[in-house]
């Protein structure tokens, strides 16, 4: 299966989809984590990628696009993807179409995780991802067992640098205005899928699952 999940920064897109990819068994793949590996290896397309996300801007199409584009020709992505953070621009959901059409394919279904920005800037403010292997925590939602380390793997946790409440600001209206016109593009051809992202995780997995079904064929 080859799905998108889209939604304001904070709405759970990484959190869900470390569930839904292991529930289809396809590899996640999160153009924020890409750029963030980057930035922390001091690769070029780290530096190039830096000022943009530190400002909570979009890095630009053409750069992000090429990163995808690469990706998605790994032999693991051959069978199925889930795409957590990309596209992001009408230009990039264009873009995607081409790359699948010279694949050969198309996106099977693009799923909207919808919560309301109040609870997007609860969510972000208190947002901490391991280090190590990139697990997603929350200091009131999920807490981990001891401040400051991982569950799951005991490496340590961080507070990204645009989860700061001036940068959290501007990146919802950087969604509202680059981001959400993607629904109306999806919408209109009859694979977006809406789904409530407020209350427990595992509920909006549940939600998200079973909206899938719907779309999933072999
Ligand atoms: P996104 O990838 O969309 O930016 P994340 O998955 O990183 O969002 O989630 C943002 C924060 O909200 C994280 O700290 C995460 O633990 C928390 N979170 C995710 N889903 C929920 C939920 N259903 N209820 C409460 N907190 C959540
Ligand atoms: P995320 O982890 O999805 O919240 O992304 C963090 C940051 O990475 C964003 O604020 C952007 O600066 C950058 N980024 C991630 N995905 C994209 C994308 N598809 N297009 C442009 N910039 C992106």
């Amino acid at each position: 299966m080859r799905l998108v999940l889209v939604g304001p920064p904070g709405a759970g897109k990484g959190t869900q989809a470390q569930f839904v990819a292991a529930h289809m068994s396809v590899p996640q793949i999160s153009t924020g984590d890409i750029f963030r590996a980057n930035v922390s290896q001091g690769t070029p397309l780290g530096k190039q990628a830096k000022e943009y996300m530190d400002a909570g801007d979009l890095v630009p199409d053409e750069v992000t696009i090429a990163m995808v584009r690469d990706r998605l020709g790994e032999p693991d992505a051959n069978r199925g993807f889930l795409l957590d953070g990309f596209p992001r621009t009408v230009p990039q959901a264009v873009e995607l179409d081409d790359i699948l059409a010279d694949m050969g394919t198309k996106l099977d279904v693009v799923v909207e995780l919808i919560v309301d920005d109040d609870e997007v800037v609860r969510r972000l403010s208190g947002r901490r991802t391991c280090r190590s292997c990139g697990h997603i925590w929350h200091v009131d939602f999920d807490p981990p067992s001891n401040e400051g380390v991982c569950d799951n793997c005991g490496g340590e946790l961080f507070q990204r640098d645009d989860d700061k409440p001036a940068t959290i600001r501007h990146r919802l209206e950087v969604y509202a205005e680059q981001t959400a016109p993607l629904v109306g593009y999806y919408g209109e051809r009859g694979i977006l899928v809406g789904v409530d992202a407020t209350g427990p995780v595992d509920d909006v997995t549940e939600r998200a699952l079973a909206a899938l079904r719907r779309f999933d064929h072999p």
